[in-house]
């Protein structure tokens, strides 16, 4: 295959070195034609020359023959013409053709007649010319020849007349031969081949460089002669030419090669510097040379390699960057049960690797809604993002139906508005995640990645606006789906650590708080109490002669009381309240920000909630059988009667012990610092309150409720069960 450099040399050969052989020839030509016009035009000046002398001779020999003739002494005037040198010989005949006189040294024959008419070819050795011999009459009495031989000194005159040379041809027998010449002996020949076919006038080149021209015979001039003259070119004319376009085009193939060279050799550079690129080496460079096309190729090439460079950068960085989320996030899930921000984190990783610009975790939340856990990128656009949690009912907009479906969708919105619930957006992605196959949770489904379609879905990762405006793809769901997956375990597993951190902390047949959480808890108000100057009241239950219970009706009996009293107990407490089991039949319940006016109006409503209808109990006969049961209570607050939380504990039963000792069914208020438990006497129930309003405590005042206005105002009404 020829290569690019071997048809740039080859075209840049053509270029620099045809010039150079046209021009050649040119010269060669151009000198030939000047030559050979040179040529004929000496040769026309020669023939005209030969003509002539011929011409001349003629005359001459006329002029001696009519000397001759006209004399009577034709034998003495003879011989005087001789001797004159007017002819070389002169002969007189009579009519008969006999001859009369004849000078010695006569040519031989054959002679030529100047005045012959269309002389033929043949042989010539002399001319001459024929006068006739008449008398005074006028009667013919012979004639007189004067002759002259054709001699080789006669074509010697004749060629150095005309500076050309002169040859005589003989062509009496057969082809022309050659009679007498003053041309070389090498060039006869030649003469005589290129004259043997030449019509008269014409001229014609010899094969060794001669021009030759017939020049007669004709009237006038009888004489077969050829003029010819060697060619004036410069010798060696051909041969310098030939060296010159040869070192011209030696010339030429190295100049090619090197322009090729030179031109190609960019081209090269940047073949390599691509496969180089084409086997991963972005490094690769190509230097500029020139400001040219090739020039601006290769910057072009060498920005493309850079920025190629630097796109690969970014996406290594990216990829680094998802791998340090992934890394976060897999800390994150191992280590902590803080779900708002797994969720948070999670979101960020799916945006980080889909390059969406906003994003939404939500989880489905008893009720049929959807509540959006954490959200990003939505800069206010989604009401409720960014302030409190937005909202989507269930099957309402995009996430709602994920979650009714529990079938991913992704998309665009159309020109329409986004349909209530949903961001606005243009384009869109949300899958459904469901908690860990196995473990069923009430409003989610069983199944993983949304194979049940029917089913609520624990909630929606959804991301929107895909950077570029471009749709969120299949690639994108399977990412999504991926972190759905983390999210779904995430929200499963604080659910499981939240629902076992409940069971640690509940008593299993009431439901309460359990002891554990109650020392918790009561340090924690009590902390809380003491660093915003508040108070916290503790009430401590014990229920009165419980023993007697389990053994009238048995041990489950005595167990259905127990749950029986601790949902009276919920329901006549506040929220924030709290209420412990503390062990056996004794409870204990937590009043934040409440003196002990307060509890006492709590203890009364407690003590009247187990008093006022008795418990349902199905006793060792199987008969159900109504049970009455009351509760005795010790109050203590903190910080007024101990400083901390198990000291108002310790207060607070010694004040049941008081209320016990008081006849049961009844409250007692712990005594003052100074004293141990309070003492006092019991307020007569038609006593007035004290002026400072508090309760006292008293049997009396146990059952019908605190003195003093302390009954005004019903709490509001809560469940304590609170968590
Ligand atoms: P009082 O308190 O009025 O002085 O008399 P009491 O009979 O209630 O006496 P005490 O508080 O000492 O009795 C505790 C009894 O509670 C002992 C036990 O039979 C009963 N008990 C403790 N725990 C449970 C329990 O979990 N279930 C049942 N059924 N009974 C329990
Ligand atoms: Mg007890
Ligand atoms: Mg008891």
């Amino acid at each position: 295959m020829l290569t690019l450099r071997g048809r740039l040399t080859a075209a840049f050969l053509a270029v620099a070195f045809g010039p150079v052989l046209l021009g050649a020839v040119f010269v060669a030509s151009t000198v030939t034609a000047v030559d050979r016009s040179r040529a004929t035009e000496r040769l026309a000046v020669a023939a005209t020359a030969v003509r002539t002398s011929i011409d001349a001779l003629c005359q001459q020999l006329r002029a001696a023959a009519d000397a001759v003739a006209l004399t009577a002494d034709h034998a003495g005037a003879a011989t005087q013409a001789v001797s004159r040198g007017l002819a070389a010989a002169v002969l007189v005949t009579d009519v008969t053709g006999r001859v009369s006189h004849a000078t010695p040294d006569a040519p031989p024959a054959p002679w030529r007649d100047c005045a012959a008419p269309q002389p033929p070819g043949g042989s010539v050795s002399a001319l001459v010319v024929r006068v006739e011999l008449r008398d005074t009459a006028g009667m013919t009495l012979g004639t007189v020849a004067a002759a002259q031989p054709v001699d080789p000194a006669l074509i010697a005159r004749l060629a150095a007349v005309t500076g050309v040379a002169v040859t005589l041809l003989d062509g009496a027998s057969g082809p022309a031969q050659v009679a007498h010449t003053t041309e070389s002996a090498g060039g006869r020949d030649a003469v005589l081949a290129a004259a043997a076919s030449l019509p008269d006038g014409r001229v014609s080149g010899t094969t060794d460089g001669r021009y030759v021209r017939r020049a007669g015979p004709t009237t006038g001039q009888p004489l077969p002669l050829v003029l010819s003259v060697p060619s004036n070119q410069p010798p060696g004319l051909h041969a310098v030419l030939v060296a010159v376009v040869l070192l011209a085009a030696l010339l030429g193939v190295a100049a090619a090669w090197r322009l090729a060279r030179v031109t190609t050799r960019p081209l090269v550079e940047l073949a390599g510097a691509v496969d180089r690129v084409a086997a991963g080496d972005l490094t690769a460079r190509v230097p500029v040379r020139s400001g040219d096309e090739i020039g601006r190729l290769a910057v072009a090439f060498n920005r493309m390699t850079r920025e190629t460079g630097g796109y690969l950068a970014a996406l290594a960085s990216s990829r680094d960057q998802l791998r340090g989320h992934l890394a976060v996030l897999g800390d994150t899930l191992a280590s902590t049960h803080d779900l708002q921000r797994i969720l948070r984190l999670i979101l960020h990783s799916a945006l980080a690797a889909t390059g969406a610009r906003a994003g939404a975790v939500l989880l489905t939340e008893p009720g049929g809604v959807l509540v959006a856990q954490c959200t990003e990128g939505f800069d206010g656009r989604w009401p409720g993002a960014g302030a409190g949690a937005p909202t989507v009912p269930l099957g309402g907009g995009v996430v709602g139906t994920v979650a009714a479906t529990g079938q991913p969708r992704r998309g665009r919105v159309g020109p329409a508005p986004a349909e209530p619930g949903d961001p606005p957006c243009r384009t869109y992605i949300a899958v459904p995640f469901a908690a860990p196959a196995g473990r069923g949770e009430p409003g989610s489904i069983s199944a993983a990645d949304g194979d049940t379609p029917a089913e609520l879905a624990l909630g929606v990762l959804a991301l929107y606006d895909r950077l570029g405006g471009e749709e969120f793809d299949d690639d994108d769901l399977i990412t999504l789906r991926t972190f759905a997956g983390h999210a779904a375990v995430a929200v499963d597993n604080v659910r499981v650590h939240e629902e076992n951190q409940r069971l640690s902390l509940t008593d299993p047949l009431t439901g309460l708080w359990n002891y554990r959480y109650l020392r918790e808890s009561l340090r924690r108000e009590v902390e809380r109490a003491s660093r915003f100057g508040r108070m916290v009241s503790v009430l401590v239950l014990d229920l009165d002669r419980f023993k007697t219970v389990n053994d009238t009706y048995g041990h489950a009996a005595g167990d259905t009381v127990l749950a029986e009293f601790a949902r009276r107990v919920r329901g006549e407490i506040r929220e924030v309240d709290l209420a412990f089991r503390q062990g056996g039949e004794e409870f204990v319940v937590l009043l934040p920000e409440t003196d002990a006016r307060g509890a006492t109006i709590v203890a009364e409503r407690l003590g009247a909630a187990v008093r006022g209808a008795p418990v349902v109990v199905v006793g060792h006969t199987g008969v159900r059988e109504p049970i009455q049961v009351t509760v005795s209570i010790g109050i203590a607050v903190f910080p007024d009667h101990a400083d901390t939380g198990p000291q108002v504990l310790q207060a607070a039963d010694e004040a049941l012990y008081a209320a016990k000792a008081a006849g049961r069914d009844t409250w007692r208020v712990a005594s003052a610092r100074e004293a141990s438990v309070t003492r006092e006497m019991p307020v007569p129930p038609a006593a007035r309150s004290p002026s400072d309003g508090l309760p006292r405590a008293g049997p009396g005042t146990g059952r019908t409720g605190p003195p003093g206005g302390a009954s005004s105002g019903p709490h509001p009404p809560g469940r304590g069960h609170g968590r």
